[in-house]
């Protein structure tokens, strides 16, 4: 297993921005999209917590402000903790929302630690209101 370069120093320069005040909790993240262009995002975290954004959101935000519409290859989160952190509910229905059919989401840590597993297998059953 081979964590893309790339992701890894996307994810590890937002994360030097992180607002963490509250947990103490660095986390960076970073997407590929379909179109191979690379975000990266930062947890931003508020005094009402609910208002927090974790890293992944921050990123695919980035990515639609950017590009309109995306599709996304990859996803990294970059965490500190150990075993990696995956992505939250919260995050995992949000990358459903743009997830391409293949897409990998990639949980690794400072020391290179990490798995790689398919999308699918994080969020098998994603609310998805067109299937109403
Ligand atoms: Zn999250």
């Amino acid at each position: 297993m081979t964590i893309p370069a790339d992701l890894f120093e996307a994810a590890c320069a937002a994360r030097a921005n992180a607002h963490s005040r509250y947990s103490g909790f660095r986390v960076g993240a970073a997407i590929r999209l379909a179109s191979g262009e690379v975000f990266g995002g930062c947890n931003v975290e508020n005094a009402s917590y609910g208002a927090t954004i974790c890293a992944e959101r921050g990123a695919i935000m980035s990515a639609v402000a950017a590009c309109g519409a995306i599709e996304i290859a990859e996803v990294l989160v970059l965490s500190e903790a150990n075993p990696p952190w995956p992505p939250c509910g919260m995050c995992r229905q949000v990358i459903a929302e743009f997830a391409a059919p293949e897409c990998v989401v990639w949980c690794v840590n400072d020391s290179g630690e990490g798995s790689k597993r398919p999308f699918a297998e994080f969020f098998p059953q994603s609310f998805d209101a067109s299937a109403l």
